[in-house]
């Protein structure tokens, strides 16, 4: 089975490189291509998927993937598959996958969630919307890419599914940090604070498993100055479709829109983003103390 990989980025790379060293033959493309092993390179798109049995991408956003789809779709095999592992709007993934049904070739839309450790290590999870028949095809590729792989319905269903995920995680990130810096001035102990919570009805990811408190709980990002990690421009990136996702569907997500809100101050008006989202605690830590 050939493979098209464009966008060999900070999780595209490594994702192509586990892809080539699983046994597939697999053809490069990116505007600015990290280090792959395995990976032949090519200088576009269209040559990339030419008589490429699945083209997989793993890009910014959807003005990216929509523009890639455009330049390939004449230079496509029939029958060929298209996996999306970018994170994108919903409604985006369902035009794609509708214009691709057209077109006689299947669509997957298939975010991760994991970061880039789990990237190269191949412990992502997959969340997964298509047709059972195309999920079926992409099982051999999708199980290289991922420990968990899930498919969570039609088309759209994989990144509905990723931007509920990542809203939740955005509303207990912020709760967490909030707590902290309450616990903080009441003069609590951050360990014992640490030790109860982690094992009491607090208990949640942000908590137990990424703990934002430097040399508290499991190593995380706050053990590295908090560089990322999964950064705060890419949960304010979530966040924004998420409540793009809500619109769309008139439901209000009143917690969303103001984890939304703080990100956005501190990932955009500060000047954030780079730092990993966990680091979201130093501002509550500054705002604490002004
Ligand atoms: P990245 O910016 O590191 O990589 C994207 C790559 O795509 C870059 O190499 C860029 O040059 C290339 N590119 C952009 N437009 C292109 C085009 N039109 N043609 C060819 N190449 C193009 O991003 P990333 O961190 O690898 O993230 C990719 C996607 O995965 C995003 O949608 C992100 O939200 C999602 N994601 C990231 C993480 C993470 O921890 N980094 C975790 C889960 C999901």
């Amino acid at each position: 089975m050939k493979i098209a990989f464009i966008g060999l980025g900070n999780m595209g790379a490594p994702m192509a490189t586990n892809l080539a060293k699983a046994g597939f033959e697999v053809v490069g493309h990116s505007f600015d291509a990290l280090p792959t092993e395995g990976v032949s390179l090519v200088e576009t798109a269209a040559e990339a998927v030419a008589g490429a049995d699945v083209i997989y991408t793993m890009l910014p956003d959807a003005a990216a993937v929509l523009s890639v789809f455009e330049t390939v779709l004449p230079s496509l095999k029939a029958g060929a598959l298209f996996i999306d592992s970018s994170t994108i709007e919903v409604d985006v993934a369902q035009s794609v996958a509708a214009r691709a049904a057209k077109e006689g070739m299947n669509f997957l839309d298939a975010p991760v969630s994991g970061g880039i450790a789990a990237a190269e290590a191949g412990t992502l999870t997959l969340m997964v919307g298509g047709t059972s028949a195309a999920f079926e095809t992409a099982g051999p590729v999708l199980n290289v890419v991922g420990a968990r792989v899930i498919h969570c319905g039609e088309s759209g269903a994989g990144q509905a599914t990723k931007i509920c995920n990542n809203m939740l995680l955005g509303i207990t990130m912020a709760g967490t940090c909030e707590m902290i810096a309450l616990a903080d001035r009441l003069g609590l102990d951050r360990q014992k604070l640490f030790d109860v919570v982690s094992t009491a009805s607090g208990s949640c990811w942000s908590v137990n498993t990424y703990s934002p408190m430097p040399g508290i709980g499991p190593r995380t990002p706050a053990d590295n100055d908090y560089a990322p990690g999964f950064s705060a421009a890419l949960m304010l990136k979530d966040l924004r479709l998420s409540q793009a996702a809500a619109q769309l569907v008139s439901v209000q997500t009143p917690m969303g829109a103001r984890a939304e809100q703080i990100y956005a101050k501190f990932a955009e008006t500060e000047g954030e983003g780079a730092m990993d989202f966990s680091a979201l605690l130093l501002r509550y830590s500054r705002d604490a103390d002004s």
